[in-house]
């Protein structure tokens, strides 16, 4: 199996530095650019496997980059700001990234996050990792979804948004679509706070693994992987 092609798009070289060495032992190739001037021809000619993108760059910016990249390539790519509020806005942006990570991040979480990714999305088209499947269980009856069978304390709003996703992996749904499949007769639920109860439902995945079962589909709506 060829190794993982990673490209780190990251002006603070010490940082992007520390990164490549995790990557690197962990079996990854990997590139830097110190600014986005280049980044997207780059990432489109060395068809690179993934992309570590800051938001904040000299030259072109990470948000300008990845909605170019978008239009050419479903790259996976990981976002990374210095403000955790950054992160909602650019969710909220529907940019098309596959996943956000906030400065200052461990690289042991980021290239966990990384390998999260690769594992959702595989090289060479092959199956995706089915291994981690029975991580998460839903029971309908009690309202409860555990997770390695720890209670994930979801409200029953959350619940329901991702028993709704759940029951269909792999299916993408748009924001009204789990409106109407997850909350049939509440009227307090609207497309925005479908975003907010996804954050807070990954935000209870996140607090227990790295993994995370939801992915966000650029322009669409989210779609369950696990
Ligand atoms: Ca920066």
């Amino acid at each position: 199996m060829t190794s993982p092609r990673i490209l780190i798009v990251e002006d603070e070289i010490t940082l992007a530095e520390v990164i490549r060495d995790y990557l690197l032992s962990n079996g990854m190739e990997v590139d830097i650019l110190s600014e986005g001037t280049h980044a997207v021809e780059t990432a489109l000619e060395k068809a690179h496997d993934l992309i570590i993108l800051d938001l904040m760059l000299p030259g072109v910016d990470g948000l300008t980059i990845c909605r170019k990249l978008r239009q050419n390539s479903d790259v996976p790519i990981i976002m990374t700001t210095a403000k955790v509020e950054e992160i909602d806005r650019l969710l909220g942006l529907e940019m098309g990234a596959d996943d956000y990570v906030c400065k200052p991040y461990s690289p042991r979480e980021l290239v966990a996050r990384v390998r999260a990714v690769l594992r959702r999305r595989p090289l060479g088209g092959q199956p995706p990792d089915k291994g981690l499947d029975a991580r998460l269980h839903i029971d309908q009856e009690r309202w409860r979804a555990t997770l390695d069978g720890d209670d994930l304390d979801l409200t029953r709003r959350e619940f329901s948004l991702l028993a709704a996703l759940a029951a269909r992996p792999g299916r993408v749904f748009s924001r009204d679509q789990l409106l109407s499949l997850a909350f049939p007769d509440d009227t307090e639920v609207f497309d925005r706070t479908i975003d907010s109860h996804i954050r807070n439902i990954r935000r209870k995945i996140h607090s227990k693994t790295d993994w995370d079962p939801i992915r966000s589909v650029y322009g669409v709506g989210y779609a369950y992987e696990g």
